[in-house]
């Protein structure tokens, strides 16, 4: 085979992709060059209006208040968070609605985004606020994990695959994955290593915030279809990130120091009443722009995270009321699961109560509570004793944790 044929080519007008960018189609193996998108465009702009494919999408008819409800059906505690997120999720999509409404028109004042940053530890929610949201607002939505991403020309994934993940959640729609939603887990690992920015070159760290940073304010980003790195002779398809918005997660861990130092600094002078205010409460409530910096996130990209919201580690009492209320609570599902099978499974208040310590005490947040759930109904699960009625109790829970905590 002649090397001209392995290189991919314009469908139309026969340009190599060493000669003009392609563009490939999500649905068959046909391109089209960007020299080609151009003419037509010409033309279609003299001549025709399409209609919009996103006219089916509409904002669902909504205020602050009634995501904040949304979300407490689903998401335990977090009160701060929820609100924060509910006012900045309504704003975006004011925005975007007025987006599709005036599209040839230009709105009078430019609304930025506000795309937010969650700090939290992990197994507190934070996934599955964004996850909610996303199903809320009826849009695609797509996870990624910061520590796989690498600026261009290094060994990882190029920024681009988190488009990939979302496109592929708007099953190739474009103008939908252009309102999608995409949370980036671990955004603290990305950070700087050191305060200075130093002449060595911080491969994992700055670099990718600066290549997130583009994504994060609104660019045309490049996306390789089916993902993995980018190389000149692949095609592509062209994703505006302007309304996508951005949702940024990670643990900060000692980032609360940082803020104790600022403070006490600040408290200096202070009556002592309010210095025991600082002192009793989780510091990670006062962050401010400049401790993520001294962090070792760059000012740019903190910038382009304008809501914050802080995830507060969670209680016995919210990991209790985690097993049973939310909708898709956990015990409910295995009550769900038993029932199919004509099994009717109860768990006492001492039973719950006793799941809830341990998972404190294993410090996963609500991530403890399902493999604690499996481990104590293994035996139930696998034996399956049709027809029965199933209590357990608080002895029950003891009696199989107890060999979790000698193998511990
Ligand atoms: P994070 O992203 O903060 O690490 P996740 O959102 O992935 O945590 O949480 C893991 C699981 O724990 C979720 O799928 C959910 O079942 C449960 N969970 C965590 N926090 C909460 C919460 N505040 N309310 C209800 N369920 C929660």
């Amino acid at each position: 085979m002649a090397q001209e044929d392995r290189v991919p080519k314009c469908d139309f007008c026969g340009r190599l992709s060493t000669q003009a960018p392609l563009v490939e189609s999500p649905l068959k193996r046909a391109h089209i060059c960007l020299e080609c998108v151009a003419h037509i465009h010409e033309i279609a702009q003299r001549e025709w209006r399409p209609a919009s494919r996103l006219k089916n999408w509409e904002m669902p008819q909504t205020s602050p208040g009634e995501i904040k409800a949304y979300l407490d059906e689903y998401i335990v505690g977090q009160e701060s968070a929820k609100r924060k997120i509910a006012i900045a999720v309504y704003n975006h999509y004011r925005r975007i609605a007025a987006f599709i409404a005036e599209k040839d028109k230009k709105p009078a004042t430019r609304v930025e985004k506000s795309n937010v940053l969650l700090i939290g530890p992990t197994g507190t929610g934070k996934t599955l606020l964004a996850r909610t949201i996303a199903e809320l607002l009826k849009v695609p939505f797509a996870i990624a994990d910061a520590t796989t991403l690498t600026e261009a020309g290094y060994v990882g994934e190029d920024v681009e695959n988190v488009l990939v993940r979302l496109l592929q959640a708007a099953d190739y729609n474009v103008e939908l994955a252009q309102i999608g939603i995409v949370y980036i887990d671990e955004i603290d690992k990305i950070a700087r290593k050191s305060e200075n920015p130093s002449i060595t070159r911080d491969v994992g760290g700055e670099g990718v915030q600066q290549a997130l940073l583009k994504l994060l304010e609104g660019t045309i980003a490049n996306v390789p279809p089916k993902g993995g790195r980018k190389h000149p002779e692949q095609s592509f398809i062209p994703v505006n990130t302007e309304n996508i918005l951005f949702i940024c997660g990670g643990a900060f861990e000692g980032l609360d120091k940082i803020i104790a130092r600022r403070l006490s600094h600040q408290i200096i002078g202070f009556k002592r009443e309010k210095r025991e205010e600082h002192r009793s409460d989780s510091f990670y409530g006062y962050v401010q722009p400049e401790d993520l910096r001294k962090f070792g996130l760059i000012p740019e990209f903190i910038g382009r995270l304008p809501v914050i919201a802080v995830m507060e580690p969670l209680t016995e009492e919210a990991l209790l009321r985690i097993l049973k209320e939310p909708r898709n609570a956990l015990i409910k599902q295995y009550q769900q699961l038993l029932a199919w099978d004509n099994i009717q499974l109860n768990f006492t208040e001492e039973a719950l109560r006793k799941l809830a310590q341990e998972a404190v005490k294993i410090g996963t947040g609500a991530r403890a509570l399902r493999s604690l759930l499996e481990t104590v109904l293994e035996e139930i699960l696998f034996e399956r004793p049709k027809g029965s009625t199933i209590e357990v109790d608080a002895a029950w829970v003891e009696r199989y944790l107890q060999p979790l905590r000698a193998a511990g």
